[in-house]
């Protein structure tokens, strides 16, 4: 009897927490009676213990993504503060670019260098083949340099020396100031590879064929001369060899590291152009900014920049430019392009052909002729526009 009591006090408790989960009150009895509101029921329903558990459960997964996401966050935010620290104006061209390579890079470039020095044998050691194949291929430049009291070494380096100090002025620092510009001047016969006329070297030596100073001594000619050191300090000034590392590690299929700016500007030759987009293609950008940048550069040192035109013009002469056939040939190689102007193209080349760089500076050949202008007649060109990038920044290139 006493059992039979309490299970219908039980049963009646469960009834009234059913009413109570589901609905609460005489509106719960009343639906009850129709038999169909579990179905349609919307009112609050949890439990406190799995609230309490889902919130627990949650912080613990969500937490550690939270921190990571932030940590994440703090890195990338960290990173873009490190590049735009890294970021220069060219002087006079107004290129905005990264001047100096990432530390991880620098030392992953260094070991290469290392190991390749290692196993490279010395050009006086290899087979005549070897010489051969390592100056077509690798970029070998093998010559003899004239003893420094030569009186084409002393020539070269009174030139070199006008030619530098403005280089240093057009950068707007002083000779030395990070050894960007701590270069040496060299005469040499024999030069041997693809670069006829000169060349810097990497630890800094500004190589020039001797023939071409004999020749400026015997007509007392200069200004060929000064343009051909004012272009190569020119790919200093402007910081071109920390460009090439960059679009180099950017255009690798395997690089770790990708420079923001190139590879933007990667995208839009893709998207402009039918041609490859290959190291080379940012090296002809190069050149011409160079060429850009030593017609000031020997304007500003007392020399005629029209002697820039004179050297293209002679280099012309004496470098092949690839063949439009080859480009052809190239071209098809890759999937036949047709209706491009194989004469624009020229992407075998890291140099744009002759014709197209005298073509190039004589756009900005003007400027380049009043800083001339100025210093021939004792004004100060420093204050011409072009010497304050930021405020006039055009394009480089054709
Ligand atoms: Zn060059």
């Amino acid at each position: 009897m006493e059992d039979l009591a309490r299970a219908e006090a039980r049963a009646a408790g469960q009834k009234t927490s059913e009413n109570n989960r589901s609905g609460v009150g005489p509106g719960a009895e009343h639906a009850e009676q129709h038999g169909d509101q579990q179905d349609y029921d919307t009112g609050p329903d949890f439990d406190e213990t799995i609230f309490l558990t889902a919130i627990l459960v949650a912080s613990i997964v969500v937490a550690p993504l939270a921190f990571r996401l932030l940590e994440d966050v703090t890195e990338a935010v960290a990173l873009a503060c490190d590049y735009v620290r890294r970021l220069r104006v060219v002087p006079f061209t107004g290129r905005v670019h990264c001047a100096v390579l990432p530390p991880e890079l620098q030392r992953q470039l260094e070991a290469q260098l290392q190991a390749e020095l290692s196993t490279q044998k010395p050009p006086e050691e290899m087979s005549k083949e070897e010489l051969a194949e390592a100056i077509q291929h690798k970029g070998l430049i093998t010559f003899e340099p004239l003893p420094s009291d030569d009186p084409v070494s002393q020539r070269l380096q009174e030139v070199g020396q006008r030619v530098l100090a403005a280089a240093v002025k057009l950068s707007g620092g002083k000779p030395g100031d990070d050894g960007r510009l701590d270069v040496t001047f060299v005469a040499a016969d024999k030069l041997v590879g693809k670069a006829v006329l000169g060349f810097v070297t990497a630890d800094k030596q500004v190589v020039v064929d001797a023939t071409l100073v004999r020749s400026c001594m015997e007509f007392d000619v200069w200004d060929l001369l000064a343009n051909l050191l004012a272009h190569e300090l020119g790919h200093l000034v402007a910081d071109h060899p920390v460009d090439l590392e960059l679009v180099k590690a950017t255009l690798a299929a395997d690089s770790k590291f990708a420079d923001p700016i190139i590879a933007l500007r990667a995208r839009a030759h893709e998207l402009l152009s039918y041609a490859p987009v290959t190291v080379n293609t940012f090296m002809r950008e190069l050149e011409y900014e160079a060429d850009r940048l030593g017609a000031a550069i020997a304007a500003l040192a007392g020399y005629n920049p029209m002697g820039a035109e004179r050297l293209y013009t002679v280099l012309g002469k004496i470098v092949q430019d690839v063949s439009v056939a080859q480009l052809e040939a190239h071209c098809k190689a890759e999937g036949g392009l047709k209706g491009v102007d194989f004469e624009q193209l020229n992407i075998d080349s890291t140099h744009p052909s002759s014709s197209q760089r005298v073509q190039a500076l004589r756009r900005h050949m003007p400027a380049a002729k009043r800083i001339y202008e100025d210093v021939v007649a004792g004004r100060d060109p420093m204050s011409a526009p072009e010497f304050h990038p930021r405020a006039c920044v055009t394009e480089l290139g054709p």
